[in-house]
């Protein structure tokens, strides 16, 4: 049995999907988080997990000093306890590197560090949370502006569109993001056609392979469906842009970041073919939830294989073409438009979640994941489907009940 012990910041589905990762090569895994019950908690059974925050330096010290490796499965950890445990427990591996964890928490820092590497970005500028500073980018960068926070930002919390540059808008836009509480800075609007994401890992050797581009479709924010491969809209179109997509992953990953393990690259397609860099997350990523079933290894596998130094997996599709959608918690007034699940097994409180797991179970290609999340919220991740086919056609009709299923409850 491996000897090797990681311990993982964070015990949320990331982390859930690393720890069953590892657990099928016996490696043992300690997961820090405030939920005794959290959902990487309940994948590996072990004494040793630990009750607290992964931005509490005691609980990060006490974490290190019962592993080999750690890793992160959100980067809103408290990065200066992660430098003391390089200083304290010098035979402890972090990965991502606690510096790359430090550039990418603050999104104006990693742009401005991805910039200076040459990566491919949209304009972008630091600015004051002041009517003054904010007038200023609109008028430097135009209307919409997109206002982002520099730090603590998920799920498009911590983004703000500024339509207009009247007063009302502007103390709206500050309210917003956080009454001048938090770091903002400002991004050219992109009119992007598609958005693009490509999950790159590099080995502890250095090796750096990337998965096939996908296309990802937000909702208010947050991902809400994921096609792969990326594909063309039509035949005019460059047949080398998933390629492209994949190199301007690769490079940005090989130039800019250090530390072994799997990065998740955002990425805006432009009309004119141009791609440009939105946002890199040092760890898997929601949109690589379909390499579980898709690809020759997946996204966790692969994370737990480079940060232990292990033969990096294939990250080859497996299938001809896979959707992958996120199940939301919802609002409580689906409830009432409930319709196939009242007289079979009930997988979660929440009717919408309920729903779409029924489908998916009488869906071919289709494997539902839920996270063992107690509580559902409106918005709240509380799982995902997978489909695979052997076409991108055939996984667009066996996600259709799906779709319609969610439009119906929603609507
Ligand atoms: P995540 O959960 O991925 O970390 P986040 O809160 O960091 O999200 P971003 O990725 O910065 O937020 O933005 C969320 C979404 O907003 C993007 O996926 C994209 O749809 C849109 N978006 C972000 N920046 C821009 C921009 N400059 N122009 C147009 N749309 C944008
Ligand atoms: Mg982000
Ligand atoms: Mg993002």
């Amino acid at each position: 049995m491996p000897s090797k012990v990681v311990g993982i910041l964070g015990g949320g589905q990331l982390g859930r999907m690393l720890a069953a990762s590892a657990s099928l090569l016996n490696i043992k895994v300690i997961v820090l988080d405030v939920g005794v019950d959290a959902p990487a908690k309940q994948i590996v059974a072990s004494p040793s997990h630990i009750d607290g925050s992964f931005r509490d330096k005691e609980k990060i010290l006490e974490l290190a000093s019962q592993v080999d490796v750690l890793t992160v499965e959100i980067e809103h950890v408290d990065v200066e306890a992660l430098e003391t445990v390089q200083k304290s427990y010098p035979n402890v591996s972090i990965h991502p590197t606690p510096s790359t964890i430090r550039l990418i928490q603050d999104k104006y820092l990693q742009k401005e560090y991805l910039s200076k590497c040459g990566c491919p970005l949209g304009p972008f500028q630091a600015i004051e949370a002041t009517p003054e500073g904010i007038t200023y980018a609109a008028k430097e960068l135009g209307l919409p502006l997109m206002l982002k926070s520099r730090t603590m930002a998920y799920d498009g919390r911590g983004n703000h569109v500024l339509r207009s540059t009247d007063s009302q808008s502007i103390v709206t836009a500050i309210e917003s993001l956080g009454s001048g509480s938090r770091k903002l800075y400002a991004e050219k609007w992109v009119p992007f056609v598609k958005e693009l994401a490509v999950m790159v890992v590099r080995g502890l050797d250095g090796t750096v392979s990337s998965y096939p581009a996908v296309e990802t479709i937000h909702r208010d924010n947050i991902c809400h469906i994921v096609w792969a491969p990326f594909r063309l809209r039509n035949i005019d179109e460059d047949p080398t842009l998933p390629t492209k997509a994949e190199q301007v992953a690769k490079e940005a990953i090989k130039k800019a970041f250090e530390g072994a393990g799997v990065f998740g690259v955002e990425m805006f397609l432009l009309e004119n073919g141009e791609i440009l860099i939105n946002e890199i997350a040092p760890r898997p990523h929601n949109s690589g939830h379909y390499t579980i079933e898709a690809c020759e290894s997946s996204q966790y596998d692969n994370h737990i294989r480079a940060i232990l130094g292990l033969p990096l997996g294939s990250t080859r599709l497996k299938v001809g073409a896979a959707g992958m959608l996120n199940i939301l918690g919802s609002s409580n007034d689906v409830a009432s438009k409930s319709t196939t699940s009242s007289s079979s097994l009930t997988f979660s409180d929440d009717t919408l979640v309920n729903e779409l797991t029924h489908i998916a179970l009488r869906t071919p290609g289709a494997s539902p994941h839920l996270y063992g999340k107690g509580q559902s919220r409106k918005g709240r991740k509380m799982g995902h489907v997978t489909i695979v086919g052997s076409s991108s056609a055939e996984v667009r009709e066996r996600m259709s009940p799906l779709l319609t299923c969610l439009a119906e409850l929603e609507g």
